[in-house]
């Protein structure tokens, strides 16, 4: 099953009309070469692309799809909510019930503004920061991705824990200089620069369990010195949990390791496969948002109510007793076969997992931070990736990406994957 000529006749026509034919960068096969998949539809855990290939889909819109594709309550909801009109710019009912099952469930939120995505809420949650001390230092940690927002696209530079640099052409250079980057999961070199920089950093932004240069858990002890240091210092602390929310567990990485952060961000399996992002914290620090507060943030879609109705179905559906559970074990039970197939075929691999997304690393070594797992085979990643879609199983088309399971995943899907990762890891050898 190699991409097909129709997938290729649709890539052509698209990077015509559209920059490298994809509408996120993430999409585009830079990382294994060639054209990406163009994708007609998907049900459960398999997607079908324009060549009538079908796939086991670990992509999963990158993650939002935490029921997999077209789950049945998810499309009653949103069809029925679209039914009765698309978008009204004025409130409705939907976005109350989906903010309560939010505050319900993230235990350092007591109020949350729905935006469009996960970028809007990090964006929006670093402003809320600014506002709330006065303060203008982000401190962000290498190979943390929290959208593109000019403040946060900025990468380490050449020395550890530096100011960063801009990581994108057209960055205003005044505001990525107001960003400090350290590595992950490092103890010293937070400790360092709060010392270095007092009663100046409004915040530190973090992903509690990291998913943008594969899964990189955060050492929980590590997440509390965050905590620690921030509180000391007056500066606010940011859990980034656009990816982990409601998919480690409906309360995200802080419930699970009981640490509250000032501030939540989130998005992707809150929407449901919809356009949703939401930052939410204390009623005393939302109380700063307009038009409570002198904090501007709006957006013309925000609170969508399709959108917001296909959320609540996702998480009501989520909430149901024994779900993460479920999941968990799911999950576990792929990493265990992922690390069987490593062990058969001998092959210098790590995988790093957490409930619902996990990562195979090419690389012998314990991966915690972006040097780590920057120092893995991409090479042979791209060898892999290939082999894999081959036996009809898309994993996310970079070695720096989490692979989501659903609750859709069967174990039968479970199985075919392991035996195709088996069978891959030999061939990319
Ligand atoms: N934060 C994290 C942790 C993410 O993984 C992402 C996207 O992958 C974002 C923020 C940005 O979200 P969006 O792509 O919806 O703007």
């Amino acid at each position: 099953m190699a991409v097909g000529s129709q997938s290729a006749r649709h890539f052509d026509a698209a990077a015509r009309l559209i920059p490298g034919g994809v509408n996120s960068p993430a999409r585009a096969w830079a990382r294994v070469g060639g054209n990406p998949l163009f994708i007609e539809r998907g049900v459960g855990s398999k997607v079908w692309d324009v060549d009538g290939n079908e796939y086991i889909d670990y992509v999963c819109s990158w993650g939002a799809l935490i029921l997999g594709h077209c789950h049945p309550s998810v499309l009653s909801a949103a069809e029925s909510a679209m039914r009765r009109g698309s978008s009204f710019g004025a409130p409705t009912a939907i976005e109350t019930e989906a903010a309560q099952l939010v505050v319900d469930s993230v235990p350092s939120v007591e109020m949350v503004r729905f935006v469009n995505s996960g970028t809007e809420a990090s964006m929006s949650a670093i402003r809320l920061a600014r506002t709330a001390t006065g303060r203008d230092v982000v401190l962000k940690f290498d190979g943390g991705y929290h959208g593109h927002d000019d403040a946060l696209l900025v990468k380490a530079g050449s020395g550890v824990a530096s100011f960063g640099i801009a990581d994108s052409a057209g960055i205003n250079s005044r505001l990525a200089s107001d960003t400090l980057v350290a590595p992950y999961n490092d103890f010293e070199s937070v400790k360092r620069i709060f010392a270095e920089h007092a009663g100046k950093i409004a915040c530190v932004i973090v992903e509690p369990i990291a998913g943008n240069m594969g899964v990189v858990p955060g050492n929980p002890e590590w997440l509390s010195t965050l905590r620690e240091l921030t509180n000391a210092d007056g500066s606010l602390l940011i859990f980034d949990e656009v990816i982990s929310g409601f998919r480690v567990g409906a309360g995200g990485a802080q419930a699970l390791h009981s640490i509250e952060p000032d501030l939540t961000c989130l998005g992707k399996v809150i929407g449901g496969g919809y356009p949703v992002g939401a930052y939410g914290a204390s009623a005393a620090l939302m109380g700063h948002v307009a038009p409570l507060g002198d904090m501007y943030q709006a957006g013309t879609l925000s609170g969508n109510p399709v959108a917001m109705a296909a959320g609540v179905a996702t998480m009501r559906e989520m909430l149901a007793d024994g779900q993460y559970e479920s999941l968990g074990v799911k999950t576990a039970r792929l990493a265990e076969g992922v690390k069987n197939a490593i062990a058969q075929t001998g092959s210098e691999c790590v995988v790093n997992h957490v409930t619902g997304m996990l990562t195979l690393f090419f690389t012998p070594g314990q991966v915690v931070d972006m040097d780590t797992a920057t120092a893995a085979d991409h090479d042979r990643f791209a060898r892999f990736f290939r082999a894999m879609l081959e036996s009809g199983i898309y994993i996310p088309p970079s070695p720096f990406e989490a692979w989501f399971v659903s609750m859709a995943h069967s174990e039968s899907d479970i199985e075919r994957t392991v035996s195709a990762v088996e069978h891959a890891l030999r061939l990319s050898a």
